[in-house]
């Protein structure tokens, strides 16, 4: 006999990192999986980007590190994500790229989640030539910042704004190597600090966008179902 005790278990909210290289998809995975699972889409390099265009101080404080492509401080990155995560949109479940990004802001959204459940990483690893190859092939819309279709040649205009395609100032050729050095120095060793959690996934990002996203969907499906069995111990599931 149908009860109260039949219903469908309430779904946790799904709280996202992305973890990968520049240039491995992340952005793209990020706004599938905000549309797709109804989560809110916080990318750190979106928003010093805007706080460099509008010029607010913190734009101008950090606008040198970021077009030399090194590292924002850890102190402002977890105060940024920290205000974030903050506002009320987030409880639904949110996506975070490009944070952490370091072992102290891992410790830091850590510190921040304890107590609120599960915390899904996801790793998007691609080789490095592609990555090389990806970047110096990618143009950005200079008004609203979409990525454009691959392949399009600079000087198209934006799909979705009308804005004209550009060069991402940090995805010139020294800072390209300068950033994936960057990757490999301060955010690499982070999968050894997540690897060995029960919700942590390695995703194959050297495939069509469709079929990584194809991937990432069965990672948070098995995510749910850890969240819902209280199955991830401890350090999957902030306790
Ligand atoms: P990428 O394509 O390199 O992943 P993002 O758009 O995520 O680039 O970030 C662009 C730049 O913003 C980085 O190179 C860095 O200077 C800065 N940045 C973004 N997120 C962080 C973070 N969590 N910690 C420090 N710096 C960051």
């Amino acid at each position: 006999m149908a009860g109260a005790t039949d219903a469908p278990p309430a779904q946790p909210p799904l709280r996202v990192v992305l973890l990968g290289p520049p240039g491995a998809g992340k952005g793209t995975q990020a706004t599938w999986m905000a549309r797709d699972h109804g989560l809110v889409k916080i990318s750190t390099g979106d928003i010093l980007r805007e706080a460099v265009a509008h010029g607010t101080r913190l734009g101008r404080q950090i606008q040198s590190r970021i077009e030399a492509g090194n590292l924002v401080s850890d102190s402002t990155m977890v105060e940024i994500v920290q205000d974030r995560l903050a506002l009320d949109d987030a409880r639904r479940g949110y996506v975070l790229d490009g944070f952490p990004r370091t072992t102290p802001q891992a410790r830091a959204l850590d510190a921040m989640l304890a107590g609120e459940g599960l915390l899904s990483i996801l790793l998007i690893e691609v080789p490095f030539e592609e990555l090389v190859r990806r970047l110096q092939a990618r143009r950005v819309c200079g008004r609203c910042g979409k990525n454009a279709d691959p392949g399009l040649a600079n000087g198209i205009r934006c799909s979705r704004c009308g804005g004209m395609y550009v060069t991402r100032v940090d995805d010139s050729d020294g800072v390209v190597r300068q950033r994936l050095t960057v990757y490999l120095e301060e955010t690499e060793p982070l999968v050894n600090y997540y690897d060995g959690r029960p919700t942590f996934f390695r995703i194959n990002g050297n495939l069509l966008p469709a079929a990584v996203t194809a991937q990432v969907r069965d990672a948070l499906a098995t995510s749910r179902t850890l969240a819902l069995e209280g199955g991830a111990s401890r350090d999957g599931l902030a306790s």
